[in-house]
């Protein structure tokens, strides 16, 4: 008994960290519907909608390319 322990780093790796910053955020099905929530908070200024490579899904998120 004990034999079959394993070790399990601690760390998330690369890919689980990224997917537990998509369950904190907003997420929409396709880019129509991203876009068409930002239309409707045209308070926040500075934001778009981008994909994500790692849910597949779309978040709403700060533009990394500022005019
Ligand atoms: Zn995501």
């Amino acid at each position: 008994m004990g034999a079959r322990t394993k070790l399990r780093p601690t760390t998330l790796s690369k890919h689980e960290a990224q997917l537990a910053q998509c369950s904190g955020k907003k997420r929409f099905p396709n880019g129509t519907l991203a876009h068409r929530a930002l239309k409707g908070r045209r308070k926040i200024k500075g934001r778009e909608a981008y994909r994500c490579e790692f849910c597949g899904g779309w978040h709403l998120g700060v533009s990394s390319t500022a005019p």
